[in-house]
């Protein structure tokens, strides 16, 4: 078993490229829940949902979040009725989040909603949430304590970071299987996400941290960072604000005492010698099916996991 730790987009992006090339069985993604929270009465997880229409095929290409084929009446609808629209919802989205609040409601656990979701959706490897029990990411900035999605959205991540929390962390449990399937890895892939907002509050769910460094699986992480850049949203404006050096480097060793291999953009990959980390250079810039393919399949490679060789790819949009 594979198991990958991914936030939403530049998560999911290579958890779509490991799908591609293997058994549904054998990878398991867990995912951050930190984003989550409670709207309109709803109970949304972002990242589960990327992962869930990104696996899906049902990923909106021109956004970049939410789902295709969208329409809007219910925001539009909700805009006149002088209700809150700050967070977009459309219409086929919110069929999801009325689906998972309702089950919620009646007692189910998160990782059997999203469970049950994922079969309905046709997707096949298995997708888990860290923790059944609430861990909400809040930050400290300069313009107060905001919860994750007030910092992000309403605000376009426009606050400087000082501090980053994860509400409810401490008292969480993981998500059942998870520590075993980590324990029994053939390898953990930490993929190119946020470190500090997608990943740390994975981490930060009593156990799994620990799992991770005790696993005699390797444990290779992607760099989310490109040339000193991140590929899409604030990571790279969050570390400058956390006074961290906004390189490939600042997240290898972020993610230290975790790390077996860190896979990185052949242009950073010069400056990362002396990490306590193997490193394997690969263009890390997932624009097209195909390269998340290759990065995948780099990514195992460099964690000793065998794959086919030829994997005929239907369709390159993606
Ligand atoms: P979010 O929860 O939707 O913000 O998702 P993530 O944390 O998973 O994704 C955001 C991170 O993904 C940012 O740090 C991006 O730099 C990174 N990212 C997005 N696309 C790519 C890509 O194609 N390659 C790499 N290496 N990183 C990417």
């Amino acid at each position: 078993m594979i198991v990958a730790l991914s936030g939403g987009i530049g998560g999911a992006k290579l958890a779509l490229g490991l799908s591609h090339l293997l058994d549904p069985a054998r990878l398991l993604i867990v995912a951050n829940t930190g984003d989550d929270f409670e709207h309109l009465g709803l109970s949304i997880s972002p990242d589960i949902d990327t992962l869930l229409y990104t696996l899906a095929g049902l990923d909106n290409p021109d956004l970049g979040w939410g789902r295709r084929d969208e329409s809007w009446a219910c925001m539009e609808t909700l805009e006149a009725l002088g209700g809150e629209t700050w967070f977009r919802l459309g219409d086929r989205d919110l069929a999801l989040h009325l689906a998972r609040t309702a089950r919620l409601r009646a007692g189910e656990s998160l990782s059997a909603v999203t469970d049950a979701m994922r079969r309905r959706l046709g997707v096949g490897p298995r997708i888990l949430p860290a923790s059944d029990d609430p861990v909400r990411t809040r930050l400290a900035t300069d313009q107060g304590e905001l919860a994750f999605q007030d910092y992000f959205v309403r605000r376009g991540c426009a606050p400087k970071v000082r501090a980053i929390a994860f509400d409810g962390a401490a008292a969480s449990r993981p998500a059942a299987e998870v520590v075993a399937a980590i324990a029994a890895a053939e390898a953990v892939v930490i993929c190119p996400s946020n470190p500090f907002i997608s990943i740390d509050p994975i981490l930060a769910v009593p156990g799994l941290r620990a799992a991770i460094a005790a696993t005699p699986a390797p444990v290779v992480a992607v760099s989310p960072l490109i040339g000193g850049r991140a590929v899409k949203g604030p990571t790279a404006k969050m570390m400058a604000e956390l006074g961290l050096p906004v390189t490939a480097r600042a997240v290898a060793e972020h993610y230290a005492d975790l790390l077996d291999v860190f896979v990185a953009d052949p242009a950073d990959a010069a400056a990362l010698a002396e990490v306590g980390a193997r490193i394997v250079a690969a263009p890390t810039l997932m624009r097209s099916l195909p390269d998340k393919l290759a990065l995948a399949r780099a990514v195992l490679t460099a964690a000793g996991v065998a794959v086919a060789a030829a994997n005929p790819v239907a369709g390159t949009a993606r």
